[in-house]
């Protein structure tokens, strides 16, 4: 096996210990900064090569024994971003320091030492200065060695104005007053630690605390704010004192500060000691912040928390091995907050939250295995991806489901233990794991994470003479560009555990299904339950639970076996769920007739759950689109509304006192689904409530306020559009804010789409959100063509802000291209994307590209079919 490169830095020194001082400047948006780094030679050298970027170095030199030795050369290579400082005689073996002094840009890029701008409760603007290092941008903040698995210890400090408050990863050792309004605030040292994980924040900012197991907790907010963050300390604190015991490893620093940024690209970054947020993932005010919201934020907090342990105290040896330390924290957010309430529901929630976008993206050919190869940094911004996230989190749910979650849990405290403040990767998690369970945990990992992909599963039911039945299990790649015909047969095979359970035709079936694992081509299993009974029909699923990650696929008379469990809802939530996913998929990409998935669909006539209805909703979303432009558009309309008239009528619109979490987010979607597919008393009164909701916002449940204002706008006009505008204006709640703007991308007359695409651009929206802007215009029929059109209008703008790296762009790109359903249009993002490349983003145009295709390749093979079964329907 190829070994993978963990440094692209010269191995001859390096650091043990930075010493950095940093005046930033909030008006002129620059910096200045000094720093000695205790290093060790470890070969005789006369060059010294670490990452700046943007930065100027104006002076550098070594010290031994009270000697100076200063550089003779500093020389920048912008294309690496590294500096190579060049001395007169090779620096000999052994321990040294290097001081350098240099400045910087506070820049408005939202990486590496950055500015923001926020408003005090009066109305007067501010700007603070922050950090976001991951991946490669501590380098734009001081000359390091900038890679995760040159751990050293860090000793901050800051000359900053006295009025201003200073937040690093440490706390606060000293604060000395000092020339002209300033003071020098200096911090901890730090344990050891990756350069990505360094934060520091300087502005003004309040807070509220507590005390959790010994550690203090703080959640901070600009001026005004910090009420808000009392949801956010609350499950801090509980979610603390959960990894206490989950990892058996107590919280390794002091503290543990949670700081609201406003402006931010990611949703959260896990700086140790001190988490970075958007407003919108941390904050939370009990009158206009829905339950949406606060699941959220407790999904993101715990998400963070995590790598407090996971990433920061064993971090990956490089970057190659991101998806480890994402799909992990992705995992166990689930978990964290499933164990803090437990009403949500939040594994059933998984299914189509994290497994379904992993799946959807995995499906395609142009996707990557999730052991990347990543060969610079700026590589790894394709890797923040649902692969990486979510097919990462949904392997190692499969995995933990096999193990046993109490083997899993102890072979993750042996993992940590090991290689606390070191480094790790992939293969050593393994060995942890396969040393606490005795099974061959590398072996059938290898498969899910070296290969690109996974499997769907063709089940067949076989009786035999006088023998209990079996299953034939048959596993080959699943791809939404399926073309039997065509395509050669894929050598792939994955070694996949399946969960067998089958039931009589409305019963749940046994509580315990038959496991095992499949590797071969094709496998034979017993049907547990033993023979069935003279005309019993059992219906059978070889995904009980759906926490394996693969499709399975049924005989016709299967899947109409599971029609009365669906119906009765027998089968638990997770299963139905499940069913629908799986038919939904194969049906899109040509292994079911796209009238058997509508005919199952209906089956869903009676569901009450809302992991189904969303997972449901975007399936019947994905028809929508792509039937936009059909003769018989108003046919789907009409099945789809009468799929949702039983749910929408059971909720009804006014939340009950002692309705659960998941009724609450439930009501939300349906009411906004069926508005979309023009049931008109349903947007008649979202309109009339949006009328009371201009005049007291109160007048509407926080839980509705987004169904409400979109539908509004859905049948609304210019006046409802200032209105909305309006709204956007008063807010000061990022959260509203944030649904008043996506409001305006719900309307039908392209005049009123394009003010909204104009208004993405302008200083009204944040830089983080504008994308949200334009995807919503792209995701509404009536603006695909417009948001497609306007980005390629403004292209020079996107790529100034977004171009440099990051997922923004990436996001963009996805969001405006890949719901068109022509070879025509395949045509035109092609040569737009030939004549203006994206170096960053060249996978992700690909996967545009086929979606297209899939999509063009649905509609003519299945449009009179489809027409034909909505006509009889109808
Ligand atoms: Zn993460």
């Amino acid at each position: 096996m190829a070994t993978v490169a963990t440094s692209l830095l010269p191995a001859e020194v390096r650091p043990v210990k930075y010493h950095i001082s940093l005046s930033p400047n909030l008006t002129a948006f620059t910096f200045a900064g000094e720093e000695t780094i205790e290093i060790e030679v470890q070969q005789p050298t006369s060059q010294i090569v670490l990452n700046a970027a943007e930065l100027e170095i104006q002076e550098a030199y070594l010290l031994q024994d009270g000697q100076r030795a200063p550089a003779q050369a500093i020389a920048f290579d912008a294309e690496q971003e590294t500096a190579t400082l060049t001395f007169a005689a090779p620096l000999p073996t052994g321990a040294m320091q290097l001081f350098m002094r240099f400045t910087g840009i506070l820049n408005d890029k939202l990486r590496g030492f950055y500015r923001s701008e926020y408003t005090l409760p009066d109305g007067a603007k501010r700007a603070m200065a922050t950090t976001q290092f991951e991946a490669p941008d501590a380098r734009r903040a001081f000359p390091c060695w900038d890679e995760p698995a040159h751990k050293a210890k860090f000793e901050i400090s800051l000359i900053i104005p006295d009025t201003l408050t200073a937040i690093s990863n440490m706390p606060i050792v000293s604060e000395t007053p000092q020339a002209s309004g300033t003071k020098l605030v200096r911090f901890a040292e730090s344990p050891i630690m990756s350069t990505y994980l360094l934060a520091i924040m300087v502005g003004e900012f309040e807070c509220v605390e507590a005390q959790a197991e010994g550690t203090l907790v703080r959640v901070w907010t600009t001026p005004g704010k910090k009420e808000q963050g009392r949801f956010a300390l609350d499950v801090s604190c509980r979610l603390l004192s959960f990894y206490n015991n989950y990892f058996g490893i107590p919280y390794p620093l002091p503290k543990l500060d949670l700081i609201a940024i406003p402006d931010f690209a990611a949703g959260a970054m896990e700086n140790w000691g001190a988490i970075t947020y958007r407003e919108v993932a941390l904050l939370v005010d009990p009158a206009h912040s829905s339950a949406a919201t606060k699941q959220r934020v407790a999904i993101i907090i715990a998400h963070e928390i995590a790598h407090m342990w996971f990433g920061n105290l064993v971090t990956m040896a490089w970057w190659n091995d991101l998806w480890l330390n994402e799909g992990f924290a992705s995992w166990i957010e689930y978990k964290a907050v499933d164990h803090l309430f437990p009403e949500w529901d939040m594994w059933t929630q998984f299914i189509f939250s994290d497994t379904g976008p992993a799946m959807s993206l995995d499906g395609l050919k142009n996707t990557h295995p999730i052991e990347a190869e990543v060969k610079t940094p700026h590589d790894i911004n394709e890797l923040f991806d649902a692969i990486s996230y979510s097919k990462g989190a949904a392997i190692i749910r499969m995995l933990e489901q096999f193990l046993g979650e109490e083997t899993f849990r102890r072979g993750l405290v042996h993992y940590l233990s090991a290689h606390e403040y070191g480094n790790a990767r992939t293969e050593d998690l393994w060995a942890s794991l396969a040393h606490v369970s005795g099974k061959p945990v590398k072996e059938i990992m290898d498969t899910w994470t070296k290969q690109p992909g996974y499997p769907v599963v063709e089940v067949r039911h076989r009786d035999r003479q006088g023998e209990p039945p079996e299953l034939t299990l048959a596993q080959s790649r699943f791809v939404y560009d399926y073309d039997p015909e065509h395509d050669e047969p894929d050598p792939s095979l994955w070694r996949i555990p399946v969960a067998v359970k089958s039931g009589a035709t409305t019963s749940a079936g046994a509580a315990s299904p038959f496991l095992t694992i499949i590797e071969e081509r094709q496998a034979s299993v017993p049907l547990p339950g033993g023979v069935a009974a003279e005309g019993d029909q059992p219906w059978i699923i070889v995904n009980a639970g759906r926490t394996g990650f693969f499709r399975a696929n049924y005989s016709a008379e299967m899947w109409e076996r599971a029609r009365p469990a669906i119906e009765t809802q027998a089968l638990p939530t997770a299963e139905r769920l499940g069913l629908a996913a799986d038919a939904f998929a194969l049906m899109r990409a040509g292994y079911l007739p796209a009238t058997q998935f509508l005919s199952l669909a209906m089956a869903y006539a009676q569901e009450r759950e809302y992991p189904v209805w969303s997972d449901l909703a975007g399936s019947l979303g994905w028809l929508a689109n792509i039937l936009a432009a059909e003769a018989f558009e108003p046919q789907f309309k009409s099945f789809a509304r009468d799929l949702l008239r039983p749910i929408v009528a059971h909720l009804g619109w006014e939340a009950r006192p002692d309705e659960s979490h998941l009724d609450a987010l439930l009501r939300g979607i349906v009411l906004h689904e069926i508005g979309h597919y023009e049931e008109a008393p349903v947007i008649a009164e979202a309109r009339s409530r949006f009328n009371r909701f201009i005049d007291d916002p109160q007048a509407v449940h926080p839980d509705l306020r987004s169904t409400v204002l979109n539908l509004a706008a859905f049948g609304g006009d210019r006046s409802t559009y200032d209105a909305l505008r309006e709204v956007e204006r008063r807010a000061t709640l990022q959260e509203e804010k944030l649904r008043a703007l996506a409001a305006l991308t719900h309307f039908q007359q392209p005049d009123l789409l394009r003010d909204a695409l104009d208004l993405s651009l302008s200083p009204v929206v944040r830089s983080q959100d504008t994308i949200r802007v334009v995807a919503g215009v792209a995701a509404n029929p009536h603006g695909r063509d417009l948001a497609w059109g306007f980005v390629q209008a403004n292209w020079s703008e996107f790529d100034q802000r977004y171009g440099g790296g990051g997922f923004l762009l990436t996001r963009l790109i996805e969001s405006v291209t890949s719901s068109f359903t022509t070879l025509a249009k395949e045509r035109e993002v092609a040569e737009f994307f030939l004549a203006h490349p994206v170096p960053s983003a060249t996978r992700t145009v690909q996967q545009c590209l086929e979606r297209i295709r899939i999509n063009t390749r649905w509609l003519s093979r299945n449009r009179m079919e489809v027409a034909a079964w909505l006509m009889a329907y109808a």
